[in-house]
């Protein structure tokens, strides 16, 4: 039960770009949210600072040399999701370690202000599942996914044509194919356009989240793959357009900061007032620019939504095999180029079969794991 008026929020991984961003938009609320449960890992100075300002009434701390990975996922996030004094559960972890989380916190009936996306990469079905038998419901932060819940507001998915996710194209949009080859990792984490956490902005410059994100949109919206389209916006300032069937195009825009995405998972359907967030100036924005995906170049788009539309355990090895080539890359062990051919490489090993359950979508991710690891 929530004390008083003020909702409980869980904040999973609270230390993280997303994690600050929530603290931050909650602190200008005043009161009307309470910050119940904070986790992150334990030698993490930021988190014992997070304590001392917001008191909240359990703290997770993860074990330091836990491992990024699902089957191992710490237990102290699924404590801090199903509290009985906590109301919404904003999951900021990065990768599948967030899973067993979210979908323990749906099964508790709680709200999930998901910006965790590979919970839904990994296990879509299964999320959805635990939301009907707990009563919990998903409430997207990641920015393209809060734009098209706003534009289709309560309309069926019976009158949606199209959804239109927008990508900023990333460091590399305008990077030969040659030049692409010799990409280094700061490079890679020099975004144009987001602040970001580490393992996302990689993402960002391969096109790997833009996969990840067709397959959320996939899974949040319940609309087939045919029917959903990516298409490059430099300037990041349209965050995602819904075509309805009568041919009218709904978009939500403004300045690129995840903080109006979070906030208004944690009040939708209402918008409550934000003096403190920059306010958009459209000449300012100006001009705004659309171009198409070059998939040629970016192999990790095409896997991702390829595995997407296979379905199965596709999109969980996909997950798992970008994470740990990730994972490779930022420790300076694979070049950019090698994230594309990992994930190939782990599809074509690991990425058929059905997903049948929890146990199914276990293995296919360690196999794709330890597929990655054994590589090179
Ligand atoms: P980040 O790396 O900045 O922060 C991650 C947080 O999760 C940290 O607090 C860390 O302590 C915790 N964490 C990391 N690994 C963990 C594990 N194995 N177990 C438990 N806790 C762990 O990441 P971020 O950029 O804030 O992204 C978080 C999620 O939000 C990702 O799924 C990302 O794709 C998504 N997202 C981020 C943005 C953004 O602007 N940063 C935008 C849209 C979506
Ligand atoms: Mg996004």
């Amino acid at each position: 039960m929530s004390e008083g008026l003020s909702k409980g929020i869980a904040i999973l991984g609270s230390t993280g770009s997303i994690g600050t961003t929530a603290l931050r938009v909650l602190e200008r609320q005043n009161g009307r949210f309470r910050v119940a449960a904070l986790t992150a890992f334990a030698n993490d100075a930021l988190l014992a600072e997070q304590v001392q300002r917001f008191h909240p009434a359990y703290v997770g701390c993860v074990e330091n040399g836990h491992r990024d990975g699902w089957a191992a996922g710490p237990g102290c996030l699924i404590a801090a999701a199903t509290r009985d004094d906590v109301d919404i559960v904003l999951n900021a972890v990065v990768g599948a370690a967030g899973l067993d989380a979210t979908i323990a916190a749906l099964r508790a009936g709680k709200r999930v202000a998901l910006a965790n996306k590979e919970t839904l990469v990994v296990a879509g079905e299964l999320a959805a599942k635990a939301a009907v038998e707990g009563g919990g419901e998903i409430v997207p932060v990641d920015s393209e996914h809060s734009a098209i819940l706003q534009c289709i507001g309560r309309r069926p998915a019976s009158e949606i044509r199209r959804l239109i996710l927008t990508a900023s194209g990333g460091p590399f949009r305008e990077w030969s194919a040659e030049r692409l080859a010799t990409a280094t990792l700061a490079d890679a984490l020099r975004h144009p356009t987001w602040q970001m956490g580490r393992k996302i902005t990689v993402d960002s410059a391969t096109l790997a989240n833009k996969a990840l994100e067709v397959i959320e949109a996939h899974f949040l919206f319940g609309i087939p793959y045919d029917r959903i389209e990516v298409v490059v916006h430099p300037q990041s300032i349209v965050h995602s357009f819904v075509e309805f069937i009568d041919g009218s195009v709904l978009a939500q825009v403004g300045v690129p900061t995840m903080e109006i995405p979070v906030l208004y998972a944690l009040t939708h359907p209402e918008r409550v007032t934000d003096d403190g967030v920059q306010r958009f100036d459209p000449v300012a924005a100006s001009p705004l620019t659309f171009e198409r995906v070059r998939t040629e170049d970016f192999p990790a788009f095409a896997l991702g939504v390829a595995a997407g539309r296979a379905g199965g355990v596709a999109p969980a090895v996909f997950n798992a095999a970008n994470e740990e080539a990730v994972a490779r890359f930022l420790a300076g062990r694979m070049s950019f180029g090698g994230i594309g051919s990992a994930i190939q490489s782990a599809l074509d090993a690991c990425g058929s079969g059905a997903a049948v359950d929890r146990e199914a979508l276990r293995v296919a991710d360690q196999s794709a794991r330890a597929h990655v690891r054994a590589l090179q």
